[in-house]
């Protein structure tokens, strides 16, 4: 991730929604792709900031009421009205229910870092979209929580519906539980992952669309021979008997998680959320021109992986020193390069 500029020469992030040096305004401004100032103009409109720039905008309809976006919308020319939600908001079909308390903190950090990812996506030139704009697999967002029906009557039972995280056809359901901090954390312990982050979700679950957008039916023999066999045993029996035996013994030599064992199409899902990680680590280290970073976009996979590593020892030791977890727990052996080579070339081949 880059940093940006506010007009009073303060240093501005991808987040940020107002200034705290000059008090002004911020949004995306999709025509110059930077956090820029927002300049009112007439109508509750706005002007870029960017001098190079000055396009007219007006705020995604999640930021001006709902204060949970800020990215704005490209005003046209002609006197047509701009679109309702911004090139990000426009993805989600289900946001979580606002007059619960608490609902719209956990979905203002869904949508955080539901951002942070279509960034990277649009970094990667990763296809994605809505069904009119033509991509084979159209892109939603389900932001639910699970619902616990009270019993009103003594007689009548208590009746939960669990909402599950995960993907179905292009459909990606968060539980906004993710995003509670504590409820979260319960669960990285309770699971005994490395890390358990609202990002990392949306980096798992994309992968299983773009598995079933870029390999099914394109590319399975080349899947099956970096990532075993997805036909046999079927999903539904690896599942199984992960829950009843737990993970492969000595799953890191061949695995970046434990769940990764589970079946091929969750490795391939952690293997690809995990290149979204060193993709996003390495972007950024270059924006903040750390030596020893590459672009991500252009370099050779072995480049990546052998400057994410040093970085990777680096920011360790500083989270450390703070008494953090480790910012980059995988251990990047032979046989998990080998299928992050496939990867990324999956990935370059859908940028072209
Ligand atoms: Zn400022
Ligand atoms: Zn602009
Ligand atoms: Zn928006
Ligand atoms: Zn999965």
């Amino acid at each position: 991730m880059k940093t940006f500029g506010c007009r009073c020469g303060n240093t501005v992030f991808f987040e940020n929604t107002k200034c705290v040096a000059c008090d002004h305004e911020l949004g995306w401004c999709p025509a110059c792709q930077n956090v820029t100032t927002l300049l009112p103009a007439d109508g509750g409109r706005f002007h870029c900031g960017n001098d190079s720039c000055t396009s007219v905008l007006a705020k995604c309809h999640n930021y001006a009421v709902e204060h949970v976006c800020n990215r704005c919308c490209l005003v046209p020319d002609d006197s047509s009205k701009p679109a309702e939600f911004c090139d990000y908001c426009r993805f989600n079909d289900t946001i979580p229910d606002l007059s619960v308390p608490g609902n719209k903190e956990m979905w203002q950090r869904l949508e955080a870092a539901k951002r942070r990812l279509l960034y990277t996506l649009d970094l990667l030139k990763l296809p994605y979209g809505k069904s009119e704009d033509g991509v084979p697999l159209p892109l939603a967002f389900d932001f639910k929580a699970d619902v616990v029906h009270k019993r009103k009557w003594w007689w009548a039972m208590g009746k939960e519906e669990r909402v599950y995280t995960g993907h179905a056809d292009g459909r990606i359901t968060i539980n906004l539980r993710e995003a509670d901090t504590v409820e979260r954390e319960k669960s990285r312990v309770f699971f005994q992952e490395a890390h358990r982050t609202i990002i990392g979700h949306f980096r798992h679950e994309v992968a299983h669309l773009y598995w079933q957008m870029l390999v099914q039916g394109i590319c399975e023999p080349e899947f099956k021979a970096a990532f075993g066999d997805h036909e046999n045993p079927t999903y539904a029996d690896a599942q199984q008997r992960y829950y009843e035996e737990g993970p492969k013994k000595d799953w890191q030599v061949n695995y970046v998680s434990a769940y990764a064992t589970m079946h091929p199409w969750e490795d391939f899902a952690e293997t690809f959320a995990t290149y979204l990680d060193m993709v996003s680590v390495l972007d950024t280290a270059l924006h903040m021109r750390v030596a020893e970073s590459c672009d991500p976009t252009t370099a050779d996979l072995p480049i990546m992986v052998e400057r994410y590593v040093s970085l990777g020892i680096v920011l360790n030791e500083m989270n450390r020193a703070m008494g953090l977890i480790d910012l980059v727990p995988e251990i990047l052996l032979p046989p998990i390069i080998a299928k992050m080579q496939f990867v990324h070339e999956l990935v370059r081949a859908a940028a072209n």
